[in-house]
Order: structure tokens, then C-alpha cells, then sequence
């Protein structure tokens, strides 16, 4: 095999490479001639200047984030073979905390595979390719997954706007098999959802560990899950024995599931399509409590610039929702936005609270479950927060 071009590094460039992330900067190499010319998502070996192999990776000229790597070693064969030791390795470390197979079981950059991203319901596969490179790894990335798993369906759903930075476009394609919707079972709790349809791969895995936490807290209260989706919190504290469960979200056909999955699990728990904030305020304004209060929006921060505006959404909403927790409470606040660092969102509900006029300890702080591992060197790739107060 004919070795990869060689994209070199800076001089006293590319630090964080060389402490193991697996990210160069366009800024960080030097394109020659030969490079420019490589199409997007080319295999690359790149070296330092002083010699030192950083790895195998996959060039884009067109992005900021210009190499990837997805080895240590240079000329590394990322073929069938590569993805199955991959998907190996991250099928066991969900399987030794999960004994179904209902999980993300890849997380890109956190299991060694930059731009790719797959969930798992059962026998059938939702894969994410977000990235110029992984495109072209499309083929023996398939082939892994369908010797390894031998799935009935796979959907691979290429439809995150991320792919625009690329210069990708979006598509969503069956494989293999009809996906359509699936049931899945989580903490014990059956939930429906539509992944061809949903949002992102249908389903958010990342919350496991969160509903469980609530469903915890859930026996004999009130509860409110406001931005409910398909019912993830709102069915896990039905689940759990509450009293009254309320769900709210914007998106009908969430709703619709999540009432079809709470009916056929004669689980009692209402949904209703509806402005969350708009709502809450409703409810705020009418006197009303809730035990339990679930907050978990979609981003409100989508890039570096908006996190003035983002960060005084989430103090509006952490007030909106700490107004209609009962005394002696909880309230869940959660924020998915990749660029809201955790300690600004935490001042954002703090203060929040306060201007509710109330008073809260903050008992539990989490992020995404483990099957949502982030590379240690890019503390970026985590982005769920969740904080839980007791509110007095
Ligand atoms: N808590 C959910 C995930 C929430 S994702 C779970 O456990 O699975 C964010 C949700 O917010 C999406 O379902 C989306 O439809 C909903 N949403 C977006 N804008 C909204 C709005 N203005 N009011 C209510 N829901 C909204």
C-alpha cells in the first residue's frame, strides 16, 4: 500500500496533539501544494516537524478543525477490520453497565472515531456522519457494523446542520431494512420513538442516568416535565409511582408519542403540545406547584456569540421553573448547549432561582451518561448539564 501524504505540523505547534488530542487546527499545520490539492477527507499521516509522528488522520482543507486522527501510528489501514476492533471495544464497555443493548455506541471523538456517531435500539442502528472523512469511511463502516451486529435495520441520518462547515449535504437513507419507530427500554420504563423522524438520531440516550435520578425522587409527588419529548422524565416518574405527571413540549408528534407509550404502559401521566415558557408562566401566574420540575430545552446557546442571549434564557426559564416548584421542591435544570461552559449555566440558574424569590440547595450534578464518553483532551466534546436543587 502506497504510504498517506504527510501534513505537517508547526513548529512548536499543535501542544494539545502532542498531549493526546486527537484535533489539529488549520492554523496549527502547513499546507503545502500537495495538501491543498487533496480532496476533502483525505487520509493523512501527520508529522511534526521535528519528526515526531502525531498519527493517521483525515484532512479537510475546508475546516478549522483541519485533521482528525483516528490513530497513533502513522499509515494506519482504517478498513473493515479498524471499525470492528472499534466498535468492539465500545460495545463492551456499554454492555458491562447495561444488559440491554439500548445505548449511543459510539460517541465520535470520545470512542476514538472523530465525526462518527451511532445509537443502538436493539436490533436496529441510527448512524450520524458529521464529518468529510467519515463520509468516506461510509463503506467499510457499514460493513463493520453489519457483520458485528447483524442488525435488522440501520438508518443513517447525514441531516446535522454541522455538515454545512464540511461542505456536506444532508440526507437521511435506509441501509438497511424499514426504520421507523421503535420502543425502547430504559431504566425499566418502555418509552416510543420515531427515529427516522425524530430529532437527532430519535432518541436521547444522554439523560439515562438523569431520569433515573428523578424517578428517585418521584414516588407520591407532582411532577412537571417541561420540553418532554417523548416523555423521557416524565414517563420514568410515572414509572416510578408519582402522584400526577404533566409533560409539555412544542413538537406534536413527541407528544403524540409519548402519550401512545404512556397509554400502553398504563402509565398516568398527561402531555400537551404547548410553548414551554409560555406555559410555565401560565401556570406560575395561576398560583400553581409542582414537586418535581424537569427543565431540559433544546440549545438556547448554538454558537460562541449567542451566549449572552442564550445565558438569559436559561435565567429566565430557571426562574420560570423555580416559581412553580412546590416549597420544599425539586427542580432540574439542564442545558445541552456545547457553549455554555458548566459554571456559567450554574451562575445562570443560581440566579434564576433567586429572582424567584427563592431559596434552593444544589444536591446533584451530573452530565451525560457513560455511554456519552468524552476524549480527556477535549473537555469541549461533553455538553449535558444537569443540576438538581432542593428548593425551599
Ligand atoms: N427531556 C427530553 C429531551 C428534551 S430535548 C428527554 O428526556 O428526552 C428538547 C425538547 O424541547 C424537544 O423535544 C423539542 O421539541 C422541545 N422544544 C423546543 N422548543 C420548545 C418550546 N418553545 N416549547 C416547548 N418545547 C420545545
Amino acid at each position: 500500500m502506497k504510504p498517506y501524504p504527510v501534513i505537517s505540523v508547526k513548529p512548536r505547534e499543535g501542544r494539545r496533539a502532542r498531549s493526546g488530542s486527537p484535533w489539529l487546527y488549520s492554523n496549527e499545520i502547513s499546507v503545502n501544494g500537495i495538501a491543498k490539492a487533496l480532496p476533502a477527507g483525505s487520509m493523512v499521516n501527520v508529522v511534526g516537524d521535528d519528526g515526531q509522528v502525531f498519527g493517521t488522520g483525515y484532512f479537510n482543507p475546508k475546516s478549522l478543525i483541519a485533521v482528525r486522527l483516528l490513530s497513533r501510528k502513522a499509515d494506519t489501514v482504517v478498513d473493515e477490520a479498524f471499525f470492528t476492533q472499534a466498535f468492539q471495544r465500545a460495545a463492551s464497555i456499554r454492555d458491562a453497565l447495561l444488559d440491554q443493548p439500548y445505548y449511543r455506541l459510539v460517541n465520535a471523538e470520545g470512542d476514538g472515531l472523530p465525526g462518527l456517531t451511532i445509537d443502538r435500539f436493539g436490533d436496529t442502528l441510527v448512524v450520524q456522519i458529521a464529518t468529510a472523512g467519515m463520509e468516506l469511511l461510509t463503506r467499510p463502516m457499514l460493513a463493520a457494523l453489519e457483520k458485528l451486529f447483524k442488525p435488522k435495520a440501520i438508518l443513517l441520518r447525514a441531516d446535522m446542520p454541522s455538515r454545512a462547515l464540511e461542505g456536506l449535504e444532508s440526507y437521511v437513507r435506509e441501509v438497511k431494512g424499514s426504520v421507523g419507530r421503535v420502543e425502547i427500554v430504559e431504566n425499566g420504563v418502555r418509552y416510543l420513538a420515531s427515529l427516522s423522524a425524530g430529532q437527532k438520531t430519535g432518541w436521547y440516550y444522554d439523560q439515562r442516568d438523569n431520569r433515573a435520578f428523578v424517578a428517585r425522587l418521584a414516588k407520591g409527588r407532582s411532577v412537571l416535565d417541561a420540553y418532554c419529548y417523548c416523555g423521557g422524565f416524565a414517563l420514568a416518574a410515572a414509572h416510578a409511582g408519582a402522584r400526577d405527571v404533566t409533560g409539555i413540549d412544542s413538537s406534536e408528534p413527541a407528544i403524540a408519542l409519548a402519550t401512545e407509550a404512556a397509554a400502553s404502559g398504563k402509565l398516568t401521566a398527561k402531555f400537551v403540545e404547548a410553548d414551554a415558557m409560555t406555559m410555565l408562566q401560565e401556570l406560575g401566574a395561576a398560583g400553581e406547584k409542582f414537586d418535581v420540575v424537569i427543565a431540559d430545552p433544546p440549545p438556547f446557546v448554538k454558537s460562541r456569540k449567542d451566549v449572552e442571549v442564550g445565558a438569559k434564557a436559561y435565567r429566565k426559564l430557571a426562574k420560570l421553573a423555580a416559581a412553580v416548584t412546590a416549597p420544599g421542591g425539586f427542580l432540574v435544570l439542564a442545558s445541552c448547549s456545547h457553549n455554555i461552559p458548566a459554571d456559567r449555566f450554574a451562575f445562570e440558574c443560581a440566579a434564576g432561582i433567586s429572582r424567584a424569590g427563592r431559596t434552593a440547595r444544589q444536591i446533584h450534578a451530573s452530565g451525560a451518561g457513560f455511554d456519552h464518553p468524552t476524549h480527556p483532551m477535549l473537555p469541549e466534546s461533553g455538553y449535558l448539564k444537569a443540576f438538581v436543587y432542593a428548593v425551599d
